[in-house]
């Protein structure tokens, strides 16, 4: 007899779940998704996107229709928590829907909590979409004057916003915003020498200020206090200083990870309930931990739908395996990227076509499937 997959969010994890779904429907299951947009964004081509490489379209995939011309069901809601006893999932509506396998990829959120006050003209970097409000709002306020925009965060999200808010400038044509990145800590302190060496002159050669060695205690409206007390003025905030992962897990007294993922095993499974599965940033993989990155949920996908068809199934699962160091590129926003894999680092304008081949692959890959 049928059973009932839900799959909570529709993230860059389930992009092969999803392009098959229809395999699940030919065998008489039932597929429902649950996410809070009808599209979901690429984040790889987010930056990309905000400095118009990239217009929206060719950046996100449309969940909703994929799901419905398979014959799934698609309930625009978000999942507010799970009852793993009674195979419930909450919706924040208020409706619920039971399920016999889940699989949650729900991604992660900048935390707002260094916003006091009103947060008119503070925007988070994450979700992607987001971006598109920045763009508009930066034009209204270029079309009146001449703007100043901080980014806070020190890390790749916060370098790849600078360098394609500053594209955006030019492509607004006045006046270049003037740009500064708050990154708390040394920029790019993560990353090895030569990798932040060129991020830094990248950015600080076209006029990007980057302020180090002070944190941020809060940001307002217009305003960025610093823990030194010192004070910065500006018109526009972004916040790219690390993401969270949803209480989702937490609240439905799942096992979690050290920051409220969904702790799963070698299957991509939940440790305490075998009918729960998962992907992407909102899981912690016990058996090591990954970086919160695209890459390690984009190499989740086979697995995590071999496992889906496998357990409605009741047949056997497949493990994942993380595999080895991985590629970054970071896109600097002026048609150059900064390449990084093991030792290797490429700067300059081949970095920038290597990236833009790999991601809109990606793209199409599964945008065909609209
Ligand atoms: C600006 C920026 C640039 C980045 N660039 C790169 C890059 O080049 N390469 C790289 O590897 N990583 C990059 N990252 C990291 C990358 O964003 C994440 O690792 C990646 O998005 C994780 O994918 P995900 O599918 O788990 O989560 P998400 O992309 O966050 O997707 C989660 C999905 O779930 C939906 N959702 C959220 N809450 C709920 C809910 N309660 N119920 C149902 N659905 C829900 C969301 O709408 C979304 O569709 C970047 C991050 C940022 C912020």
């Amino acid at each position: 007899m049928g059973k009932h997959l839900v799959i909570a969010g529709g993230g860059h994890a389930h992009m092969l779940t999803l392009a098959n779904l229809h395999k699940f429907i030919e065998k008489g299951h039932k597929v429902t998704l649950i996410g809070p947009s009808p599209y979901h964004y690429y984040s790889g081509m987010g930056p990309g996107m905000l400095g118009k490489t990239y217009n929206p379209e060719e950046v996100r995939f449309a969940t909703k229709q994929v799901v419905e011309k398979q014959g799934g069901v698609f309930m625009q809601d978000r999942v507010n928590r799970v009852n793993p006893e009674n195979r419930t999932v909450y919706l924040d509506s208020g409706q619920t829907i039971t399920y016999d396998v889940l699989s949650c990829n729900v991604g992660s959120y900048v935390p707002m909590t260094i916003v006091s006050g009103t947060d008119t003209d503070i925007f988070p970097v994450k979700p992607i979409e987001l971006l598109m409000h920045v763009q508009e709002r930066m034009l209204e306020l270029t079309l009146q004057k001449n703007i100043s925009i901080g980014i806070i965060g020190g890390g790749p999200s916060s370098a790849e916003t600078a360098g394609n808010i500053w594209r955006l400038g030019k492509y607004y044509g006045k006046n270049i915003p003037v740009i500064t990145i708050f990154s708390g800590e040394k920029f790019m302190e993560h990353f090895p020498e030569n990798v932040r060496n060129r991020i830094f002159r990248s950015l600080t050669k076209r006029g990007i200020e980057i302020l180090e060695n002070d944190f941020v205690r809060e940001v307002k409206t217009g305003q960025i206090v610093m823990e030194s007390g010192q004070k910065h003025f500006v018109d526009l905030i972004l916040l790219a200083h690390g993401i969270k992962t949803y209480p989702v897990f937490q609240k439905s007294g799942l096992p979690t990870g050290p920051e409220g993922e969904l702790l799963v095993n070698k299957y991509l499974q939940c440790t305490a309930h075998a009918e729960i599965f998962g992907g992407g940033d909102c899981i912690y993989f016990t058996d090591k931990p990954l970086d919160k990155v695209g890459v390690y949920a984009v190499r989740e996908n086979p697995v995590l739908y071999h496992n889906l068809m496998a357990s409605l199934d009741e047949t056997e699962l497949h493990t994942f395996d993380p595999g080895g160091e991985y590629l970054l590129i970071f896109n600097m926003g002026d048609g150059t990227g900064v390449l990084r894999k093991k030792k290797m680092v490429i700067g300059g304008r081949l970095a920038f076509i290597i990236k833009n081949y790999i991601d809109r692959r990606f793209m199409k890959k599964f945008q065909s499937q609209e």
